[in-house]
């Protein structure tokens, strides 16, 4: 089938996803790697006048896509013993990324924190990036119920080890996942390759 463009709306990938994060498809969308997932997160939640709050030290590339987009960057620090606490993150009024376990500390939050966070930030995206959250953290993903506003970034790159594949998926509401939908639609619809769909 590879004279065909894979299916732009991925949906036999998504039903699965769907089925083993127990959520609906409209919840999931599929990306070419979270990095995909995440650029197109904040093509859609930060722009010149919606700045992304983010702790340092953290993922490297939060940093580099803000400058791409001239998304000016609300940098909050880890403590001293480089753990993050989450009452920095309270009220921000901003768009909020957090690596949990965030990298490279390797430090996590629990899960009850980061939905704490969302909920002091109701008018504001909290996206949770969780690459490493298989190596021994709680998952988010059950409080996407709860938190309309809360954006929930997995990969196959790491535990999953099929980084070559470049398959990630964003999972929240239905409304956050149909804006990330329109970016990649206008974008890149045929992000996912046939083969890595199946
Ligand atoms: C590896 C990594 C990513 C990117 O993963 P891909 O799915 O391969 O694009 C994103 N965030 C963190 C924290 C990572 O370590």
């Amino acid at each position: 089938d590879l004279q065909l463009y894979p299916d732009p709306c991925c949906l036999a990938l998504r039903r699965a996803a769907a089925e083993y994060y127990g959520l609906e498809p409209d919840q999931v969308m599929a990306g070419n790697g979270s990095d995909e997932n995440l650029f197109f997160a904040l093509r859609a939640f930060c722009d010149e006048d919606h700045p992304l709050a983010r702790p340092d030290v953290t993922y490297g590339c939060y940093g580099v896509w803000c400058d791409l987009m001239h998304i000016p960057q609300q940098i909050i620090p880890l403590e001293k013993d480089l753990t993050l606490d989450p009452a920095r993150y309270h009220g921000l009024g901003v768009t909020i990324v957090i690596a949990n376990p965030n990298a490279p500390t390797g430090l996590a939050l629990p899960a009850a924190a980061i939905g704490e966070i969302a909920a002091a930030n109701p008018n504001n995206v909290v996206i949770v990036d969780e690459a490493y959250v298989d190596f021994g953290a709680e998952s988010c993903v059950p409080l996407i119920r709860e938190h309309e506003n809360l954006l929930v970034v997995q990969t196959f790159s790491k535990s999953r080890q099929m980084a070559g594949a470049r398959l990630g998926f964003a999972l929240g509401s239905p409304e956050l996942i149909a804006d990330l939908e329109r970016v990649r639609n206008s974008l890149n619809p045929y992000n996912v390759n046939q083969m890595t769909q199946a």
